[in-house]
């Protein structure tokens, strides 16, 4: 078990770009999904939410994403192709601003391409729940945080406040 520190908002190292994994990095980077699992759970016993968290957050400057959603998902070096010109607007929320919440804009769907825990190269069309979580994780990898995409000046609430934010959809509801 390795609980790593969550690296917060205002830290320089969130907006750093992420180098890619090379094929001789495999083994380290499934390490590092092992301390992204580890990790996460100790967030969300913490907070009762997160479902998904990439390895810059933890201050390990690779492309690699772990989802637990309903099983465990290692994402190393995603790509995003043909993005849906269809968007959704959502409440969108962060591990490493877990107060906050910000309306943003995504794209309904995509496709995505990566590598898997066995280096084999995967491709899938990504929509519904996935697509907002994974298109929030490969903006971790480019150094863009949600508050960077706040849709305007009105797109930031606490989380104490969400239930009076009127008819807002929210990318997560905490259990
Ligand atoms: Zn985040």
């Amino acid at each position: 078990m390795v609980i790593e520190d969550i690296l917060l908002l205002g830290n320089p190292q969130l907006l750093a770009r992420s180098e890619p994994v090379e094929r001789d990095e495999l083994a380290a980077a499934v390490a590092a999904g092992g301390d992204l699992a580890d990790t996460m759970a100790g967030f969300r016993k913490q907070h009762g939410w997160g479902r998904a968290i990439s390895a810059p957050q933890i201050g390990v400057s690779k492309r690699i994403i772990f989802l637990n959603v309903d099983e465990p998902w290692l994402v190393i070096n995603p790509e995003v192709s043909d993005a849906s010109e269809e968007m959704m607007e959502i409440w969108d929320d962060c591990m490493s601003f877990p107060d906050l919440l910000v309306k943003v804009r995504r794209h309904v769907s995509f496709t995505m391409t990566w590598r898997d825990e066995n280096w084999q190269t995967q491709r899938r069309r990504i929509d519904g729940l996935f697509s907002e979580l994974l298109q929030h994780e490969i903006d971790h990898l480019d150094g863009i945080l949600a508050v960077s995409r706040a849709i305007d000046g009105e797109s930031f609430a606490l989380q104490s406040e969400r239930d009076k934010i009127p008819g807002a959809v929210f990318a997560n509801n905490p259990a």
